[in-house]
């Protein structure tokens, strides 16, 4: 595989954010395999770019006791955004070039800001913690801060709140204590069965990620793998689950800007997407995106597709 983005999910550019008007748009995700690990991509697709400014989604896993290949990815870089790691069930190692080292374990959030330049890597731990499922997300950052510095935070006890048919648990804004650039929500959700209402913010556009069971939406059956895009609009999402389900709610004002995605890399034109490129490749790029300490092999980057034919 080329990396975690391939022009395959979404053209490096294309069309403006247009926000849409109360929808239920389905699209299938995209499977692929990150580290050994089969992943459904559900962000971002060629027919949608964007939720707010989440820009990345993969459901990874869960993995069966089959399964052989662990979820192993060495030092990469990244740009211009945010990775968001939450699981269900199993254990991941991070590191990164800040220093951290960080065992992500069901129910902690793990949130590592790029700014100009990270790295970072991700070690599946074995052994303990059961199958590995989960999601990592990526946030798209704003003008005024995704050339800043990098940071890491790691919570957990995040805030919860029962309602009927429902306990939420609050990734990002909602209460969340997570660092947000941008007005927006990540939303985990454990259904008990049943119906199942939740508020929105009407000014901002949502989707929703189903990762266990099934729930209907306005009518319509939503499973895993695939991508319920629900517009802006809403002031309340009713959500009807089969029985015991799980689901994450994304959500955002709608962002600033078109964004621009290559590889681990977000930005908003080619220039600045090759001159991360160059970084990377040129001295292993520890000048802008430091060193990891880890022992697994730095993975380096493909050639923009736009490199081709210049040799
Ligand atoms: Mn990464």
């Amino acid at each position: 595989m080329s990396g975690p983005v391939s022009p395959g999910d979404s053209p490096p550019e294309g069309a403006a954010v247009v926000p849409a008007p109360p929808v239920l748009e389905l699209t299938p995700s995209h499977a692929t395999v990150v580290g050994g690990v089969q992943v459904r991509r559900a962000l971002p697709r060629r027919s949608r770019r964007t939720v707010g400014a989440w820009c990345f989604a993969d459901h990874l896993g869960p993995t069966s006791a089959t399964d052989v290949d662990p979820l192993d990815i060495g030092p990469h870089p990244h740009t211009g955004l945010a990775t968001v790691t939450w699981l269900l069930s199993g254990r991941l190692l991070h590191t990164d070039s800040l220093g951290t080292e960080q065992l992500v374990e069901p129910g902690q959030l793990n949130l590592m800001t790029a700014g100009l330049g990270v790295s970072h890597a991700e070690e599946q731990v074995r052994g303990t913690g059961g199958p590995l499922h989960g999601l990592q997300l990526w946030v798209a950052q704003p003008d005024a801060t995704r050339s800043g510095p990098p940071a890491f935070e790691h919570h957990t006890g995040l805030p919860e709140e029962e309602l009927p048919g429902v306990v939420t648990t609050a990734l990002l804004g909602g209460g969340s204590p997570a660092r947000a650039d941008t007005a927006l929500v990540g939303l985990d959700l454990a259904l008990h069965g049943g119906p199942a209402a939740l508020p929105l913010e009407r000014a901002h556009e949502h989707a929703l990620v189903v990762l266990d069971g099934a729930l209907a939406v306005d009518g319509q059956r939503v499973e895993p793998g695939r991508l319920a895009y629900l517009g802006t609009g809403r002031e309340e999402l009713v959500v009807d689950a089969d029985g015991p389900a799980r689901a994450v709610l994304l959500g955002g004002e709608p962002f600033e800007a078109p964004v621009l995605m290559w590889w681990n890399f977000v930005g908003r034109t080619r220039e600045e997407l090759s001159a991360a490129y160059e970084a990377w490749e040129a001295d292993d790029g520890v000048e802008r995106f430091g060193r990891v300490p880890s022992d697994l092999p730095r993975v380096p980057a493909p050639a923009p597709t736009w490199y081709r034919g210049h040799g």
